[in-house]
């Protein structure tokens, strides 16, 4: 089994900025000349979260609105200036893993990999990829 490590970096414009890193993550599965086995996806930060989902921009304006709700920005937290970005980065994880077939992200038709911004400025944000397989 092989195993090749790539990471890549980008701005992010502030709270709930949402990115489609699919292109990114291709590239570098297609670099690492791997055929089958797994892409792992995994955003180093406290405050960013990695979502498959639909790049629709109705749908991102609804997990904003998610994410706000369950923790809204003026709550009465412990962390100084920025425990909801915390809160929101915990609820959902800062890793994916994708099955790699042909060379290509087995992605369904409607999944883009996309990382959240949770954090209250602009950040530049790095992403590790790992793939493992043949
Ligand atoms: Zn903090």
């Amino acid at each position: 089994m092989r195993v090749y490590t790539e990471s890549f970096s980008f701005k992010t414009r502030g709270p709930i900025d949402i990115i489609d890193i699919t292109g990114n993550v291709q590239k570098i599965v297609t670099k690492s000349q791997i055929k089958n086995g797994i892409a792992h996806i995994f955003a180093p930060h406290a405050t960013g979260i990695i979502v498959l989902t639909e790049n629709e921009e109705n749908l991102l304006n609804d997990i904003r609105r998610l994410l706000e709700d369950l923790v809204p920005e003026g709550g009465n937290y412990a962390h100084p200036s920025n425990a909801h970005a915390h809160l929101r980065s915990l609820l959902l994880p800062p890793d994916k893993t994708v099955p790699v077939v042909d060379g290509r992200l087995a992605l369904g038709t409607w999944q883009s990999i996309m990382f959240i911004e949770t954090d209250i400025y602009p950040r530049t944000r790095t992403v590790i990829v790992t793939v493992m397989g043949e």
